[in-house]
């Protein structure tokens, strides 16, 4: 039952909550191990982005020089092809001019490394001069794709054409050549520079790309002149169908991007660069695995670093709030122990009521209400009818029954979450009314006198034949310096006098007009 007490305490009892620890330490636990692994993606991520950025720098700056290299090389090819062209158009290539001519081609292939001959052929396509002694005694090069470009096009420019195997001597070669033409422009034949392929692949070589990695000189429709690794089927073949001719060229003349090749799937990082002055492009490419490989490492390492803090962490989170749950179960336990020690130093063991010590301290406390809130304190002496006799007739052990069911009848009455039962004394009862007036005192009184008759316990000893009890009320209005002593004694009374005027009843106490009168109820 609520009693006066616990309602003083309640409010400490709030103010008291308990700060949920094993929660809190979940969470944070939680939070920490979160906050990590979003650290070391975020360092990752960030350390990714910055290794991509420097292989693109590096890139970019080993596709310009593979141009610089290209067009240097075409260039010097183009510069001396023009000259020879010029002298060949002034002077003719006739009988007389030829030992000159082959004298001078051979003088600039020595001069430049990239060279591997100069040839000329006339409007058939037949052999004239070359940089060679001995001229090639076969049927000429009408059908190469140059001869054929410059008999069709009346342009003066350098023609690159696809890569092919000298006819002189089986090496692969990039075709740099000329239209000459007669003193009145018509096509009077062919003058070619042949380029080492060889030439490429030593400049290619020069640097250190990983094994993936490759480097490739293309003309700008995609056809393939030179490459690193050197394959030997792939020289000719086509690359407009790849990601740099579809997407990338038309787009920006040079750049960077990732993308996984369609011929071995490997992804690679890719530098492209179109040549100013030819329609060639270079590229280079890293393959994403070389260019993150201390990365991956990194992140392996970080990783498990970090995984083992979480573990630890975590290890330590389970330990603690497993501390936690066990300081919990223990305190429980405690606070469990605490309240079967209050309710044993409260309350009476036998009925179940609040002890005198708890009557004794509500009292105390409804004094002080009583007094603040201006209501009547009400109190209900109650004394069991001849229960000597009772004990005597049935014994200690049913007496003892006797009270316990008087407690329930007693209790049941009391409706008031204030209201207090009490056991007073060996088979006396009191009944604690927090704002309650006289009137209503009474009307709990004989609730509990019909309460208890209507158990009908049977008692021989008694006039009636069953249990019955005897009840006095008093009430007054607390001034906050009333004495305790005296609120019981006047309940007393009016027990005493309940009993004296025959039992099996209530009685009031009234102080009107200083007079005490006594009232009793209907039985
Ligand atoms: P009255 O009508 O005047 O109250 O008569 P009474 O016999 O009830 O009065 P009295 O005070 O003489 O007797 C009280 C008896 O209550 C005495 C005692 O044997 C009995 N008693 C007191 N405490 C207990 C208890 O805890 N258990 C039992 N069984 N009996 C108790
Ligand atoms: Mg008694
Ligand atoms: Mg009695």
């Amino acid at each position: 039952m609520p009693t006066p007490l616990d309602d003083a305490h309640s409010a400490t009892g709030v103010a008291m909550k308990r700060f949920p620890l094993r929660k809190a330490a979940v969470l944070f636990i939680a939070v920490v191990c979160l906050c990590l692994c979003g650290l070391l993606y975020l360092q990752l991520e960030q350390s990714r982005r910055h290794d991509l950025t420097a292989a693109q720098v590096v890139s970019s700056n080993l596709t310009r020089a593979m141009a610089q290299q290209a067009e240097d090389t075409f260039m010097k090819a183009d510069l001396v092809l023009t000259n020879l062209v010029d002298w060949i158009q002034a002077d003719g290539f006739g009988g007389p001019q030829k030992p000159r001519l082959q004298k001078t081609f051979a003088r600039q292939v020595q001069a430049l490394s990239q060279l591997h001959g100069i040839f000329l052929f006339d409007q058939k396509g037949q052999w004239v001069v070359t940089s060679f002694k001995d001229m090639p005694h076969d049927t000429g090069v009408s059908d190469r794709e140059y001869f054929k470009f410059h008999q069709q096009n009346a342009s003066s420019v350098a023609h690159i054409g696809p890569a092919i195997r000298s006819r002189k001597n089986g090496e692969w070669i990039i075709p740099v050549s000329k239209r000459v033409n007669d003193k009145s422009g018509n096509f009077q034949g062919v003058l070619l520079a042949g380029i080492k392929m060889s030439y490429f692949d030593q400049f290619f070589k020069s640097f250190n790309i990983d094994d993936n990695g490759s480097m490739f000189l293309a003309s700008i429709d995609g056809t393939l002149l030179a490459r690193r690794p050197f394959v030997e089927a792939q020289i000719g073949t086509s690359l407009a169908k790849g990601e740099i001719f579809q997407k990338l060229l038309p787009n920006a003349p040079a750049g960077n991007a990732m993308f996984s090749s369609v011929v071995d799937g490997i992804v690679r990082l890719y530098g492209y660069r179109q040549l100013d002055a030819y329609p060639l492009v270079v590229s280079a490419a890293s393959s994403k695995d070389a260019i993150l490989k201390d990365w991956y490492a990194t992140a392996l390492q970080s990783s498990i670093i970090v995984a083992l803090v979480v573990l630890g962490v975590g290890l330590f989170g389970w330990v603690f709030i497993h501390q936690v749950r066990v300081g919990e179960r223990v305190e429980a336990h405690l606070r469990e122990a605490k309240d079967a020690l209050k309710l044993i130093a409260t309350h009476d063991s036998l009925t179940g009521l609040a002890n005198r010590w708890l009557f004794e301290r509500a009292l105390d406390i409804e004094f002080g209400r009583g007094a603040r809130q201006s209501s009547s304190l009400s109190l209900i002496m109650l004394d069991i009818d001849y229960f000597k006799r009772y004990n005597d007739t049935y014994g200690h052990v049913a007496g003892d029954h006797c009270l316990a069911e008087v407690a329930r009848a007693v209790k049941g009455c009391c409706h008031r979450k204030a209201d207090l039962a009490v056991r007073y004394g060996g088979e006396e009862f009191a009944v604690l009314l927090p704002d309650t007036d006289l009137h209503g005192a009474l009307v709990i009184a004989e609730q509990i006198r019909r309460s208890v008759m209507d158990k009908n316990i049977t008692h021989s000893g008694s006039p009636t034949g069953y249990v019955t009890v005897s009840l006095g009320c008093y009430s007054f209005m607390p001034t906050g310096r009333d004495s305790m002593e005296v609120f019981l004694q006047r309940a007393d009374a009016a027990l005493y006098q309940a009993k004296h005027s025959g039992r099996n009843r209530s009685a009031v106490l009234s102080m009107e007009g200083g007079v005490e009168a006594l009232m009793r109820s209907d039985r």
